[in-house]
Formats: structure tokens, C-alpha cells, sequence
């Protein structure tokens, strides 16, 4: 096995996607209200985040992007160190590992920022630049030195669909956060951070929607869904517009699918699949998180009352035929 397919099997940096993630949730622990993702080439070439958030400090950048880079990351043992150290704490290295990355930066209490180019893992330039408050990381030429690695990553528009795909979600999760998505120099969209779901879905899925959606919600003591459901005439012949989002996270979970069934009942023709974006809450102590370790998947502890809870909160809501007007 080569150095390629270690960092391929630890999963530390294996797509653009990777990179998209960290860097995004990076932005998002950072406090941001604003954050720009941009990208080229499916993310191959180039990746930029921008985020208005707290900055890091100059005297910690090294440190952040260097923890456990040496010159060569093209050792078997630097690899085993961060394969077994894990990926938590191992993002920004392991992405300068196998990249070119250019980290702009400014604290609330510095006076200037500072530019920080790192090649490879290895500092190639430090200096002082004006810049906003906030963070901005670019990455380019993914893998430029670990071409085995280079010849994984599929087309550029598979590669944009993922990380397209990706911020879609997270622009509806984190409503209250703006959020900008260019490809190839051109906006795709661009949310407005106001904490409107509905919104977002408009902003982020117009052509899913169509005439618009019915309003969901329901709530008890321990769980609670909000959500927005197409009516029952309005269907699509597969699931790519349902979107199940768990205490915040998008998950893919086969009692919410039953009880979305459940709630359109006869209405539905088979093989049809409403349009439905559905955010439910649950009390931590009702579902486990860690049944695989994407954390994609969720299991319910009464998944019976779960799924009795959703499917009446989305008969109630095609009952009441509550359109929001677009
Ligand atoms: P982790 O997020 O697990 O701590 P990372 O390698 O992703 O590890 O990031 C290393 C550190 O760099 C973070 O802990 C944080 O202190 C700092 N950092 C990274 N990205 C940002 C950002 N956008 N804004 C502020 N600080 C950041
Ligand atoms: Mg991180």
C-alpha cells in the first residue's frame, strides 16, 4: 500500500468534499455569521471559505496547520501518527499535507491580519496584510503531491454535486447563518441568515418547490417536528427532495421514511415521493447517534411512537392545507 491510499483508507482528506466540511465547520465553531464557499473545478483547483468569525491568532497559525505536518508528509510514519491520533484536531494539517493552502486571518484585537502560505505541510511565506476581521482559507491544486491520490477524485461536476449538495444542507440547518456558494465564478445562492427555514428552502431548492409548500409542526414534551411537505398531487419519482434533519443534523433514517408514507397514506401513488424537508428534535436520550461512524444515521429508541408522531404531524398538516405563499 502506498503513502496515497493510507491517507485514502484514514479518510482524512480523501475528496474536496472533506476539505469543504472542515473547513465550513471550522467557520461555523468559530461563531460565524457569514460564510462564503467557493470553489473550482469541483474543488480539485481551488477551495475558498471566508467566515466573519473570531479570527485565529497569529501566534497560533503555525500551530493550527502544523501540529503534526513535518517537512514530509510522504513518510509512512508521519502518516501512522495522524491515522492514529485520528481525525478530530487533524483537519487543517492533514489538509496542508496534501495541498497548497493560503490561510488569511484577523482577531478582533490585532490591528492587521496576517497571510500564511503553507506547500506541502511546509511554511512557503508569512506576512502581514489588511483584511477583515474573520478567517478565509484557500486551498489549492488538491493532491498535487500524492498524485496516486489525484487519480481518485471523480469528475469535477460529481466532485461540485457533492459539496453543492453538502452546503445545501447546512445553509438550511444553520438558517440563522448567511451563506454563499460560488462555482466556477458564479453565485449558486446566496442565503440571507435571517433564521427563516422556509427561505432558505426557497433560496437553496426554488425548482423542488413548485407552488409551494404546506406547513408542518407538531411538538410534546420529548420531541418535536417543524417542517414543510409538499401537497399530496405534487410528488416526485424519487427521494431527492425529502431531506430529514435530526437534532440539526441531516441523517437518513427509514422510520421518518415510514412515517412520511404513513402521513400521506392513500394519497400518494407508488413509486411517488413527496417533497419534504422535515426537522425533527428529540430528546438526546431517545436516539443514538453513533450507530455508524459517518453519523448518518440515527436510531430511534421507541421508534414505534416516533414514527406514530411524525405521520400525524404531516396528516395534521395536509388536513389544515396551510400553504405558505412564496
Ligand atoms: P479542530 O477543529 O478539530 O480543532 P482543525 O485542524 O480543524 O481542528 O482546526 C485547528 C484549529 O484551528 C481549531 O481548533 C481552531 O482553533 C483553529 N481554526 C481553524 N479554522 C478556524 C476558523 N475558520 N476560525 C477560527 N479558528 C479556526
Ligand atoms: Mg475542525
Amino acid at each position: 500500500k502506498n503513502v496515497a491510499d493510507k491517507i485514502a483508507a484514514g479518510e482524512v482528506v480523501d475528496r474536496p468534499l472533506s476539505i469543504v466540511k472542515e473547513l465550513v465547520e471550522n467557520s461555523i465553531d468559530a461563531g460565524a455569521t457569514n460564510i462564503t464557499v467557493e470553489m473550482r473545478n469541483g474543488g480539485k483547483t481551488y477551495i475558498r471559505v471566508t467566515d466573519n468569525g473570531s479570527g485565529i491568532p497569529e501566534d497560533q497559525a503555525e500551530l493550527a496547520f502544523l501540529r503534526h505536518a513535518t517537512s514530509k508528509i510522504v513518510t509512512d510514519e508521519d502518516l501512522s501518527h495522524i491515522l492514529t491520533l485520528g481525525f478530530r484536531g487533524e483537519a487543517l494539517s492533514s489538509i496542508a499535507a496534501v495541498s497548497r493552502v493560503e490561510l488569511i486571518s484577523k482577531t478582533a484585537d490585532s490591528k492587521t491580519g496576517f497571510s500564511l502560505k503553507i506547500h506541502g505541510g511546509e511554511v512557503f511565506e508569512k506576512v502581514a496584510t489588511g483584511c477583515p476581521e474573520g478567517t478565509t482559507i484557500i486551498v489549492s491544486d488538491l493532491f498535487y503531491n500524492t498524485p496516486a491520490r489525484l487519480k481518485f477524485m471523480k469528475s469535477d461536476s460529481t466532485e461540485s454535486t457533492l459539496i453543492i449538495d453538502f452546503i445545501s444542507r447546512i445553509a438550511l440547518a444553520y438558517a440563522h447563518i448567511k451563506i454563499r456558494l460560488i462555482n466556477n465564478g458564479t453565485i449558486l445562492f446566496s442565503t440571507n441568515g435571517k433564521g427563516d427555514k422556509y427561505n432558505n428552502i426557497l433560496t437553496v431548492y426554488s425548482k423542488a418547490v413548485g407552488d409551494g409548500l404546506l406547513y408542518v409542526y407538531s411538538e410534546r414534551e420529548d420531541m418535536r417536528l417543524e417542517g414543510y411537505i409538499s401537497r399530496p398531487d405534487v410528488s416526485k419519482t424519487n427521494k431527492k427532495q425529502q431531506l430529514f434533519y435530526v437534532n440539526g443534523r441531516v441523517i437518513n433514517n427509514r422510520i421518518m421514511d415510514l412515517a412520511v408514507q404513513d402521513g400521506y397514506t392513500e394519497r400518494l401513488f407508488e413509486g411517488r415521493y413527496p417533497v419534504a424537508y422535515l426537522f425533527f428534535t428529540i430528546q438526546p436520550e431517545l436516539v443514538d447517534v453513533n450507530i455508524h461512524p459517518n453519523k448518518k444515521e440515527v436510531r430511534f429508541h421507541r421508534d414505534l411512537e416516533v414514527r406514530n408522531f411524525i405521520a400525524q404531524a404531516i396528516k395534521s398538516g395536509l388536513l389544515s392545507q396551510q400553504a405558505i405563499p412564496q
